[in-house]
């Protein structure tokens, strides 16, 4: 079985762009009345504690959320918008101020969304799976919600379209497995195909592995042949380390050791709302320089020819 836990993750640099991306699409889609269906193909557990014992075993959350909710108050005024409307959702889940509690994708869509909208959140791993459900469980939303303990690569395609016509696929798998980035490529296919106006939200890190390296040509190419326009962003907070040598990979143990610090990642956004470019923007440079480790940190944009 997977080995990934997203709570040792959770809140670090991949999280602050995947999630400040996505209150940025789910506030624009939540413009309009009609109903949504936001499918959350990879949903981990929803709910993380800052102050647990898997934020502090891996730090990730230290030199990644933590960096935008520990400035001073008063500079956030200046931030860009994404920022501020992403720490906004955030400061929901910590009604008495301070950082505890921070929402997985599950939680902010369910957030954002409106009595109307209808959530599935899929997730494999048995113990996610279960504190996913409790989790679910307090918010007492009845069928808004629905926790499928199930592979979300096909799962999601029961959905697809929506009765609404309207809706966000978030995928945002592990990636433990070589063969999840060609799914993640033919998941967009086959969701294009049945639901050609949905937008698609695809998170992936931005690792020495050829798999990787080529994904965002890929998707481009998916996006392309259905006609559908894009856009793709990358965070690099430094630069890509080399692989430990044997001796030191040997003495090295735990969650930190099987996954040394992520140096960048993107993602990748198909139909995108039209405000979503003009708002990653100035986020983006942003959040390279404040969540930058070294002289690497840096930051991309770009979008489907017009
Ligand atoms: N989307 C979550 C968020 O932003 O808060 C984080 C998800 S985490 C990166 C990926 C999750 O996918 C893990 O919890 C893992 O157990 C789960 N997973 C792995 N393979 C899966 C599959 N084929 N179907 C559903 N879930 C899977």
């Amino acid at each position: 079985m997977f080995s990934y836990r997203h709570a040792f993750h959770a809140g670090n640099h991949a999280d602050v762009l995947k999630h400040l991306a996505l209150v940025a699409v789910l506030r624009h889609l939540a413009g309009k009345e009609a109903a949504l269906a936001l499918l959350d193909s990879h949903a981990g557990a929803g709910l993380y504690r800052l102050d647990g014992d898997y934020a502090a075993t891996s730090g990730e959350a230290a030199d990644g959320v933590l960096r935008l909710l520990q400035a001073p108050a008063g500079q956030r005024a200046e931030w860009p918008q994404a920022v501020r409307d992403y720490l906004e959702v955030l400061a929901g889940f910590n009604p008495g101020g301070g950082h505890r509690v921070y929402p997985g994708s599950p939680f902010l869509m369910q957030r954002l969304a409106r009595p109307q909208d209808r959530i599935k959140l899929f997730e494999m791993h048995p113990t996610d799976a279960r504190t996913l459900q409790a989790n679910v469980a307090q918010l007492e939303a009845g069928r808004q919600v629905q926790v499928l303990r199930e592979d979300g690569f096909e799962g999601v395609r029961r959905f697809l379209p929506p009765p609404s016509r309207r809706g966000l696929l978030l995928c945002d798998p592990s990636y433990e497995l070589k063969s999840d980035y060609g799914r993640v490529a033919d998941l967009l296919a086959m969701a294009l195909q049945r639901f050609p106006t949905g937008t698609y939200l695809i998170w992936y890190p931005l690792i020495a592995r050829n798999e990787a390296h080529i994904l965002p040509r890929r998707l481009k190419t998916v996006a392309a042949r259905a006609g559908k326009p894009w856009l793709h962003a990358t965070l690099t907070v430094k630069a890509a380390r080399q692989p430990a040598a044997p001796a030191a990979a040997a003495a090295a143990t735990g969650e930190r050791a099987r996954r040394p610090g992520l140096p960048a990642s993107g993602v990748f956004v198909v139909n995108p709302p039209y405000t979503l470019h003009g708002l990653l923007a100035p986020a983006l440079p942003f959040l390279a320089q404040t969540l930058g480790q070294d002289k690497h940190a840096a930051s991309t944009l770009e979008r489907s020819p017009a």
